[in-house]
């Protein structure tokens, strides 16, 4: 087990049953996981489906230092994932949670199971924009730019 601090941040999506509830209860439970400590929670973001079907798409970006291994916090995401009731009927089916690793520190991982910094990151700006919210350092002007036509509204707190 790895003894280094490390600053995870961890995308969270949910299109099913209400949604915002979902993400604040995600949110609280990876803030209360062991080895971890919440540093920041983005706002939440509404979009469209994006290459799915559905209703409108929560997401957010929840940052924690984590003496956690990469591998260790994904297992622990997928158990949230579990906890959450998510099925998956079909690829990009509509979800009740999805938890994605984005940044593990600077570590480039790629295994089977793992693939840090997650790969589609800097396609979607669902991500990016909640991202560069807490983030502005991993996220730049560019990469912004580059998905400016993705209509995403970020929602006022309720
Ligand atoms: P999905 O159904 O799209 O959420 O994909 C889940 C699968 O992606 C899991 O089996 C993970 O092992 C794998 N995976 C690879 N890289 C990552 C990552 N950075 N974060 C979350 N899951 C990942």
């Amino acid at each position: 087990m790895s003894h280094t601090l490390t600053s995870a941040y961890i995308g969270l999506g949910a299109n099913l049953g209400d949604p915002q509830a979902r993400l604040m209860w995600a949110m609280d439970q990876l803030a209360a996981l062991p080895q971890c400590q919440p540093v920041a929670r983005s706002g939440l973001y509404v979009s469209a489906p994006f290459e799915a079907v559905g209703p409108d798409f929560i997401n957010a970006v929840l940052h924690l230092q984590t003496t956690l291994s990469a591998h260790e916090l994904l297992l622990n995401l997928q158990h949230i994932e579990l906890l959450a009731g998510r099925e998956r009927p079909y690829r990009n089916a509509p979800r009740t949670l999805d938890l994605d690793l984005l940044l593990f520190g600077d570590q480039h991982i790629h295994t089977a199971t793992l693939q840090v910094p997650h790969p589609r990151l800097w396609e979607r700006a669902f991500v990016l924009l909640p991202l560069a919210e807490i983030a502005p350092q991993w996220v730049t002007a560019d990469q912004l730019s580059a998905v400016a036509g993705q209509p995403v509204m970020r929602l006022e707190p309720r």
